[in-house]
């Protein structure tokens, strides 16, 4: 074992390139994006560091080009979890085992591996599979996914750290076990980042894992497999399944040894899943650990004092970067009337501005919806609203001839409690209330109550009562709340992510507050000199 307190290089925050034109990123991008294209692909498996293949081939087709296939993903059924389970507990010993540094440096290495030769190959993936242009792209599959690496280590050195107060002759000692027992890691298809960080913050602290990503993100979450497994990641750590969502939950969810959930996703699954660990929870051998991360519908506030500019750009950048397809995506805007004609009109001058199509033009700053299922569930609010005789002051068209594309909407509602400003639609569709200004308490009530998310949420004011008053008023309705900025795009060691609510258990991805849940630690006492008389002196006799 190794003779050194070792520290883990302080990270920073992986800078982020511009792809303007002329810089060598962007050519660099073009050559990925068509060496993508240019063939087929084939995705296993990945279970105890083994391909594995079965007689299920799925076609991956780009959301935003549905002619075009990029390569086919094998689909497995229970029997792929059932052995994925086997490797994740074969492999905990030396896992386990393994120094804290060793485990740090195969993270560390993945991530300069993901900031480095693979960087255009992930953004290419990443574009064309999940429909992202290249600056959404770069901010999630690359800069916070190296970023999330490189902190989340640092973070376990801290957490190592700490260590309890000891006395005169004797020594106290905390280890920081991982859990007993497998975690199952359920990721999500909006951002490669958080399929990369849901298993590799358990596995980092010891954990070994099987891992099921959204079936729409499996193209850009092989790349990172590929990353690992160069990395030195050792067999069995991380087992990366293809099935039914409900197949690797019921099937993980039924077994002894399932020892916790890292989950992001929706509010539906998540929900049935932790019912799902309660009904089970006597075949369990400890209390599993559930961390899960779900929706949200976030909002943007804005007070007669707020700088109009400022207030359109946070609604045009929050609600519509990445189609709306944001957990963190302003969903809906209440806006004074007395600045609504000026809001209005910046609005609409900056939405006739933004193009709709495929990644491969890097003029369109928005792209696909991620399928027809997610295609139909947007549209049909924006048929609804169409047809309750709500406006539609933008947008409202949408085509899936070619790929799922949907144009910026924005709804002006009559009524603030409007389906549209109650439930999460997931995609560009912002929906908007004007209010008397003298009702601005009224609308904090109405804000903090309207939908059973608790997410994020932007508070636009030059007033700082009134940005007092708004911190105060809607203290439990966001986990990551914004003053004068978009309720979206939190960075990694700068603002950790998650709500609470309907929104999740808010354990803060990013963060030393994540981290800690995926361990189990163990107080250990050493005396030098122990006691060898049970009598204590208030038993003599005076
Ligand atoms: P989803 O709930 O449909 O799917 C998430 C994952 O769960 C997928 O891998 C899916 O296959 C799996 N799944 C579905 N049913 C399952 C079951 N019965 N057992 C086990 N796994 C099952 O969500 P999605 O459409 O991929 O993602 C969008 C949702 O995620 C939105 O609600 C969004 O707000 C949320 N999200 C939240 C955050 C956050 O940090 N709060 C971040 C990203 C996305």
């Amino acid at each position: 074992m190794p003779n050194g307190v070792f520290q883990i290089p302080i990270p920073q925050n992986e800078p982020i390139y511009s792809y303007a034109p002329g810089s060598p990123e962007r050519a660099e991008l073009k050559r990925a994006l068509d060496e993508a294209r240019s063939r087929q692909i084939e995705i296993p498996m990945i279970i105890n560091g083994k391909p594995v293949l079965t007689d299920k081939k799925i076609a991956i087709h780009p959301p935003h080009d549905l002619e075009h296939t990029l390569g086919y993903y094998f689909k497995g059924g229970k029997e792929v979890v059932e052995d994925a389970i086997a490797a994740a507990l074969d492999a905990r010993h030396a896992w386990q085992a393994m120094s804290w540094e060793q485990r740090a440096s195969i993270f560390l290495k993945a991530a300069d591996l993901l900031a480095g030769p693979y960087r255009q190959k992930m953004n290419a993936a990443t574009m064309l599979g999940q429909s992202k242009n290249p600056f959404q792209s770069e901010i999630d599959a690359v800069c916070e996914l190296v970023d999330f690496l490189r902190f989340n280590v640092y973070y376990m050195q801290e957490i190592y750290e700490l260590q309890p107060e000891s006395v005169d002759g004797l020594w106290n000692r905390m280890d920081y076990r991982p859990l007993e027992g497998f975690i199952l890691a359920v990721s999500p298809f909006n951002f490669t980042s958080i399929g990369g960080n849901l298993p590799t913050a358990p596995a980092m602290l010891g954990n070994t894992v099987v891992w099921k990503p959204a079936h729409t993100q499996i193209y850009s979450a092989h790349v990172f497999m590929e990353i690992l497994l160069e990395a030195g990641l050792p067999d069995g750590v991380i087992n990366m399944v293809f099935t039914e969502g409900a197949v690797t939950g019921n099937t993980c969810l039924e077994h002894p040894d399932f020892a916790g959930l890292h989950f992001t996703g929706s509010y539906g699954t998540f929900a049935y899943l932790w019912k799902k660990i309660g009904a089970n929870l006597d075949r369990y051998k400890v209390f599993p650990r559930i961390v899960g991360e779900t929706g949200g519908k976030d909002f943007i506030l804005v007070h007669p004092s707020a700088d109009v500019e400022a207030v359109a750009t946070a609604m045009v950048r929050g609600a519509f970067e990445y189609q709306g397809q944001k957990c963190s995506a302003a969903s809906r805007a209440y806006i004074p009337q007395s600045l609504w004609p000026a809001v209005k009109e910046l609005l609409i001058r900056d939405l006739k501005e933004i193009k709709v199509g495929p990644v491969e033009d890097f003029s369109n700053f928005m792209n696909a919806v991620i399928d027809e299922h997610a295609f139909k569930n947007i549209t049909s609010y924006i048929d609804r609203a169409k047809s309750d005789g709500q406006e539609i002051l933008f947008g409202g068209h949408y085509d899936s001839s070619k790929g799922y594309f949907i144009d910026p909407t924005v709804v002006v509602v009559n009524d603030p409690k409007y389906v549209t400003m109650e439930e999460e639609i997931f995609g560009p569709v912002l929906s908007v209330y004007v209010y008397p200004d003298a009702e601005w308490k009224e609308t904090l009530k109405l804000v903090d109550e309207t939908s059973p998310y608790g997410l994020t949420g932007a508070v636009f004011a030059q007033s700082r009562d009134a940005i007092i008053e708004a911190k105060e008023y809607l203290y439990q309705a966001a986990g990551n709340f914004y003053i004068n900025d978009k309720p979206t795009g939190a960075v990694v060691n700068q603002q950790p992510f998650g709500g609470a609510r309907k929104s999740g258990t808010n354990d803060k991805a990013g963060s030393m507050w994540n981290l800690i849940r995926w361990v189990s630690p163990r107080s250990m006492k050493e005396t030098f000199d122990p006691p060898k008389d049970f009598r204590y002196p208030f038993m003599e006799e005076e």
